[in-house]
């Protein structure tokens, strides 16, 4: 039988990019897990997000936005009041980072409009490297607000700024390093039998002052521990907006609050957990985020920091439910399900309202932004 059109060129491409990463290895030894994340999810013909819709029930896995509109929608309140804190600048930018199919911006913007004033204000930047997600992005925005993209935080212009990232902190590729005979050693990706991918724990890791700083000053034989190597200039490129005009940055993802967690690097494709190290490029890559190191290396950076605070807290405190009842009233009794589970599912520690946490880093001048003020860093 025929197999369809579509089966031998992906599956080409896939051997591409499997292929090229067993080139590099066979040239400069194991790689690094950090590099081997790079080729899998950003490789601009073959990687991950060059080439698939990740996002929903036809995809890979879920998040906060798809689950339930008022996630976006309390995000847009807290922007507003943020805004007010800045002093109602003319004009604001609305960074998001990774904005995955937009829904988040989509849901943020609607509530703004209940403060006039701060929705006319908005400039909308949303920092995206996926072409396919891009596309999704201007189809949910825009009809009803203009947008422009850039592939790095770095080209946005500079100006009064609130930044949202839901999500994106996790995509940022990881190190992995093993204390081994009074050692830290790289955990790296080697071939083994047939050209298989296989973890390998040989080279001594090089660590930056930094790196060791968030290290556990007594390691024992086998600990892992894991290293983000993009959060660091992340942190110095918001600390230098920072330095010229008020900003504030809000982070959701799930992780940790202390560098206990081990080894966290998953695979992720059709919402089933996968081998990492297996069809790369088809499946997203992520590992939990450090928590403590992210806001560690915040206040280092000369940025004030906030939280780690649980997502259900968090949108508790930012009025979920009374955004909840509003939705109640005017929904049918079908549609009252739906919101109820989407919002449970929000806010349920057993489902996304512990693992995942909300942080907060601002300009010095800023007071603490809602609902921090009784957890700075
Ligand atoms: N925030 C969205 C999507 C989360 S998935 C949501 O909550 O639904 C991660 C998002 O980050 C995707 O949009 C992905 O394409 C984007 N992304 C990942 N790494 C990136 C990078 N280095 N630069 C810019 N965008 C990135």
């Amino acid at each position: 039988m025929a197999k369809p059109a579509e089966t031998p060129s992906l599956s080409m491409r896939e051997q591409g990019l499997e292929h090229r990463i067993r080139a590099r290895i066979s040239q400069e030894g194991p790689l690094r897990l950090d590099e081997y994340m790079s080729m899998c999810l950003y490789d601009p013909g073959a990687g991950y997000y060059a080439r698939r819709q990740p996002l929903g029930a036809e995809g890979d896995f879920i998040t906060a936005p798809e689950v339930s509109q008022v996630f976006g929608e309390l995000i847009g309140l807290w922007a507003a009041s943020v805004w007010l804190q800045m002093g109602s600048p003319r004009k604001v930018m609305l960074i998001e980072l990774g904005p995955g199919r937009g829904s988040l911006a989509a849901d943020a913007l609607r509530a703004a409009k209940a403060l006039p004033a701060f929705a006319n204000a908005i400039n909308l930047h949303l920092v995206e490297i996926s072409a396919p997600l891009r596309a999704l992005q201007a189809r949910a925005l825009q009809a009803f607000h203009p947008v422009r993209w850039h592939k790095r935080l770095e080209t946005v212009p500079d100006g009064p700024a609130i930044i949202i990232g839901n999500e994106f902190l996790d995509a940022l590729p990881i190190r992995q390093i093993v204390w081994r005979e009074s050692g830290w050693r790289e955990r790296c990706v080697g071939m083994g039998a047939e050209g298989r991918f296989v973890f390998t724990t040989a080279a001594p890791a090089v660590l930056s002052r930094e790196d060791r700083g968030i290290l556990p000053t007594q390691p024992i034989e086998g600990m892992l521990r894991e290293l983000r190597p993009g959060i660091r200039p992340l942190l110095t490129e918001l600390a230098r907006r920072a330095g010229n005009a008020p900003l504030a940055a809000l982070f959701v993802d799930y992780g940790y609050t202390r560098g206990e967690a081990g080894d966290t690097f998953q695979a992720v494709s059709r919402h089933r957990y996968g081998d990492p190290l297996q069809h790369p490029g088809e499946q997203d890559l992520t590992a939990h985020v450090d928590f403590a190191a992210f806001l560690g290396a915040a206040k280092a950076a000369g940025l004030s920091a906030w939280g780690p605070m649980p997502q259900g807290q968090f949108l508790l405190r930012l009025g979920l439910e009374t955004r909840c009842r509003q939705l109640m009233r005017n929904a049918e009794a079908l549609q009252q399900n739906t919101i109820m589970s989407g919002v449970r599912r929000l806010i349920d520690p057993r489902h996304m309202g512990e693992l995942f946490k909300a942080v907060a880093v601002t300009s010095a001048e800023l007071d603490a932004p809602p609902p921090f003020a009784d957890q700075p860093a």
